[in-house]
């Protein structure tokens, strides 16, 4: 029989994870096929249901559902729950279980792609939505000197900024984190002393409404940075396009998207996933899209 894991989102026609994640399964010549559950708001529910069915193994889950999810899962792992958000549900004995690999996933780029370590380091992170809170408590984690959260809506960025405080009091370590407003990212002087910025904002992505648009002018972006976009379509996004141009390196989300599905990959299977075939996959795809 063969057996399934799905894409749980809205839209997910874009995605490129059915076809990095299926040339994965196929590497071991694994009967499950990788398939994109579109799923409308309203019909979370039922999708998430339809995963007990005895040929189903599990599932990504992308925009808008990450967190929503979490209630209609048995069980949320520690790092999933202390972000708030499940990007992959694993089923176990007939249990649906919820976890977090786009931490993982951006700590893995950022260390293989950019040979950059968070320890001590000055971060800022545009954005407040389910990305930035993995991106946020995978930096506490690592152990990066401050991070500053910037978001359009103040009270958003607010919430994570608390959640970020109390995991570290929780833990001992001491990332300084601070909160401001969004007008603040055309200040030059927000930026002047960050070694990070990672976008976790919607702006720029393709087929968004932001599509061709930078958070960020030329101006504010420090040479000295590490300019890290989550976004991975385009590759080359309008922020980054400015970084290179600021003369700052830059990294794009590509190999965060193809670390945190080969961290899913492995929960499905247990199997060591063949990363290399999912990047060359990915690119492949991303340049027909
Ligand atoms: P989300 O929860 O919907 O958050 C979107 C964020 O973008 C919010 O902070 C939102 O601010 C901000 N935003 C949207 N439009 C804006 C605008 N016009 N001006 C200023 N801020 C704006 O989405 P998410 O799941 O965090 O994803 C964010 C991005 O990360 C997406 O582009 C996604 O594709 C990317 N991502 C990439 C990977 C990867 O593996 N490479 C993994 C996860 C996510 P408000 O709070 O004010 O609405």
């Amino acid at each position: 029989m063969s057996r399934f894991i799905g894409l749980i989102g809205y839209p997910v026609k874009h995605s490129i994870s059915p076809y990095f994640q299926q040339a994965a399964l196929d590497y071991y010549q694994l009967d499950i096929r990788y398939q994109a559950w579109e799923t409308l708001p309203g019909e979370l529910g039922e999708t998430v249901s339809r995963l007990r069915h005895p040929q189903n193994l599990g599932a990504n889950v992308t925009v808008p559902y990450k967190e929503s999810v979490l209630p209609l899962l048995d069980e949320i792992d520690e790092l999933a729950s202390l972000i708030g958000a499940v990007n992959t549900i694993v089923k176990r004995d007939d249990s649906l279980l919820g976890f977090n690999t786009d931490a993982h996933g951006f700590i893995q780029a950022l260390h293989e792609r950019a040979n950059f370590e968070p320890e001590g380091k000055q971060a800022i992170i545009l954005g407040a939505g389910g990305a930035a809170r993995a991106v946020s408590f995978a930096l506490v984690q690592k152990k990066a000197g401050s991070l500053t959260i910037i978001n359009r809506t103040l009270e958003r960025a607010e919430a994570l900024a608390n959640s970020v405080r109390s995991y570290q009091a929780s833990i001992g370590l001491e990332t300084k984190t601070v909160v401001l407003p969004w007008p603040t990212v055309t200040t030059p002087v927000t930026f002047e002393h960050c070694h990070l910025v990672v976008n976790c904002t919607t702006i720029g992505m393709k087929h968004s409404p932001e599509e061709g648009k930078s958070p960020l002018r030329l101006e504010a972006i420090p040479s000295s940075a590490l300019v890290y976009d989550l976004i991975y379509n385009p590759s080359l996004t309008p922020l980054l396009q400015l970084a290179q141009r600021a003369g700052a390196n830059i990294l794009g989300g590509l190999p965060m998207l193809v670390y945190q599905g080969a961290a899913s990959f492995e929960l499905w299977t247990y199997r060591k996933a063949p990363v290399d075939i999912m990047l060359n996959k990915a690119d492949e795809v991303l340049e027909r899209c």
